[in-house]
């Protein structure tokens, strides 16, 4: 692998790169590591166990970036630091009953306008923090969002620019301080920067295969 970790950190602020482990083994994740990666996020729940217990020794800080599934909390919940995908009460009341200590987490929420399984809608998300204040387990800490795919940035911009505006709406409303948003991968980071991103999710940007 040839490793873009030095370039893509040249492009940022002080964003939290979280390394999107679904493209990597765990030797290369240990690569990565020693490129200055200490944000590992990954998308399957078996994968990150696994990939966990061979990289003990390096101080990683674990997301998880991808669906977790409600019967899959168990065996991963006190394993982790933060969750991108938090978005339905089911998922979080069973985080609330296995999870040992607050985790962080950011809610997810629907902003590509597509017709996505994955995320809250955005009058959804206000009734959710109500419902879940009391949970002792479950920090909310921001939002998280996915812009549509495209070359288009207008269309890219007015998806983060809406995040950015619940985000505000929230704190206005709920009185709360949330500061986070997870907001941009490889294809559109550059802009995420632009709005606000605290935490980017990247892949793709950070290697090339050695051909
Ligand atoms: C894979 C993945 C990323 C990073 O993808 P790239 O486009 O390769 O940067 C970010 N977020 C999630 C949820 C992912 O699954």
């Amino acid at each position: 692998m040839i490793w873009h970790v030095k370039e893509t950190k040249n492009n940022i602020n002080n964003q939290t790169i979280v390394a999107a482990t679904k493209y990597f083994t765990p030797s290369q994740m240990r690569e990565l590591f020693h490129e200055g990666i200490n944000h590992f996020g990954e998308n399957r729940i078996e994968l990150l166990l696994e990939k966990q217990a061979e990289l003990t020794d390096l101080n990683i800080t674990w997301h998880i970036i991808g669906t977790l599934q409600t019967k899959k909390v168990k065996k991963v919940i006190n394993n982790i630091s933060y969750l991108h995908s938090l978005d339905n009460i089911k998922l979080a009341t069973e985080i609330e009953k296995r999870r040992t200590t607050p985790l962080k987490c950011f809610i997810q929420v629907n902003i590509s306008g597509e017709d996505s399984k994955h995320g809250l809608e955005i009058n959804e998300v206000i009734p959710f923090i109500d419902e879940i204040k009391d949970y002792k387990n479950i920090e909310i800490i921001g939002l998280m969002g996915m812009a549509m795919y495209t070359n288009n940035e207008e269309t890219i911009s007015n998806s983060f620019n809406t995040l950015n505006e619940l985000l505000i709406t929230i704190n206005k409303e709920r009185n709360l301080k949330l500061k986070e948003l997870s907001i941009g991968m490889s294809n559109d980071y550059l802009i995420a920067i632009k709005h606000n991103a605290t935490f980017l999710r990247l892949g793709s940007c950070l290697f090339e295969k050695e051909v």
